[in-house]
């Protein structure tokens, strides 16, 4: 027997939940590529980018890609072969990131963080006093990872930075974390950012995003590793037609317009606090899950849990079991664990288009799970979500 009927929900980190105002506005005709509305789209489009990535004068790029394609445009718009890059390991992306470099005849180096803790500025900052030739070209880290559910203090890795006087330009993947955290991409002193549609800023898969600020510009001037395609120089060029490098992704622009207007609509503030919220409630229900000894926080600082995606261990075969019934019985898709984390962890999201009731939605079929296929677990998870969230909402 299942409960399971109407729609399916994705609890997973990537791709969310893509809003109906959103889907709408692409069920459309294709347009002239050289005309005035969509041009305008492009222009905005770009301008509202750089609010998101608070950055006042940083150039921004729509890539027809996902965060894979813009991590190697990220890289071959403003390095050479045998440049080295100093990969700030904090889980799984990072890593990703410089396996893209590594084809590329980049020297990647990585900083190991403890385990399943943050980066450790102090490390950073010794690293890079440590370099005095100034080998490090740049230095690449996410503010989220996906997989290990981690929070980077992106500021104080940007201090650190400073206070070590090198020149390495400091590169952010915001791709689990844009438009749904607090990023500052002037402020932080980030060279370059690089975002994807389909997670906070709830789009369909299929675009990608850079910003780019003096620094990688400069850096960009002398890149051996420029190819045409991901060019920034290229696409700056006049004709609407070369901010694509091709042919504009017509449907994806509509559907972005319409994301980046429901985000400005909420404001940047509320779509963060919403956020908070919602991974409090789920911190709140995972805690109490884990007093029974089966599950447990793959982060355990709590102030180093992501405000996107909360890791939670659990071994075979439980594991499987509990991701097999939340999709069967209830329609709930939850995340898989990644890279080590395979078959050790499921992955709740809380990112992009989401709210009370399907938080509180997933964490009720979660515990209905636990208790179904007899998983030790301390009861009153949900409860436990709801007197947060009440006391929180608290008129
Ligand atoms: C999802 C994700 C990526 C990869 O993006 P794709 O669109 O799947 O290529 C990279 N970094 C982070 C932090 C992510 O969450």
């Amino acid at each position: 027997m299942t409960v399971s009927r109407g729609r399916d929900f994705l609890a997973l980190p990537g791709p969310t939940t893509v809003p109906h105002e959103v889907l709408q506005a692409m069920q459309r005709p294709a347009v002239d590529i050289y005309g005035e509305e969509l041009t305008a789209v492009t222009d905005s489009c770009l301008d509202d980018l750089r609010r998101v990535f608070r950055t006042e004068r940083g150039r921004t790029y729509i890539y027809i890609a996902n965060g894979h394609g813009a991590w190697e445009a990220a890289l071959t718009n403003v390095l050479s072969r045998g440049d080295k890059v100093l990969v700030l390991e904090s889980g799984r992306f990072a890593i990703g990131w410089g396996e893209m470099a590594e084809p590329l005849g980049i020297e990647v180096e990585v900083l190991e963080a403890e385990p399943r803790r943050t980066v450790s500025p102090e490390a950073l900052e010794q690293r890079l006093r440590a370099d005095s030739a100034g080998e490090i070209k740049a230095i690449l880290v996410v503010q989220v990872d996906t997989a290990s559910g981690i929070v980077n203090d992106i500021p104080a890795l940007g201090a650190a930075i400073e206070a070590s006087g090198h020149g390495a330009l400091f590169m952010v993947d915001v791709i689990a974390s844009l438009g749904s955290m607090p990023f500052e991409m002037d402020d932080w002193g980030v060279d370059v950012a690089v975002a994807g549609a389909q997670k906070g800023l709830m789009m369909t898969p299929g675009l990608s995003f850079i910003a780019a600020r003096e620094a990688a510009l400069a850096a960009h001037a002398n890149a051996g590793l420029r190819t045409r395609y991901w060019d920034w120089t290229v696409r700056e060029g006049e004709l609407h037609y070369m901010k694509y490098c091709g042919t504009p992704p017509v449907h994806l622009l509509f559907g972005l317009r319409k994301s980046l207007d429901m985000l400005f609509e909420e404001g940047l503030e509320n779509a963060f606090r919403r956020h908070e919220l919602l991974a409090g409630a789920t911190q709140a229900a995972v805690g109490r899950w884990s007093e029974a000894g089966a599950l447990s926080f793959n982060i355990p600082e709590p102030a180093e849990r992501s405000p996107t995606v909360t890791t939670i261990l659990l071994d075979e075969p439980q594991l499987g079991r509990l991701l097999d019934w939340s999709w069967e019985v209830c329609n709930v898709s939850l995340g898989i664990g990644l890279g080590p984390l395979g078959g050790h962890a499921f992955r709740i999201a809380h990112m992009g288009h989401v709210n009370a009731p399907m938080t509180l939605g997933t964490l009720g079929a979660i515990e209905t799970g636990l208790a179904a296929l007899d998983i030790p677990h301390g009861k009153g998870g949900v409860s436990a979500a709801i007197d947060y969230l009440g006391s929180r909402l608290k008129a």
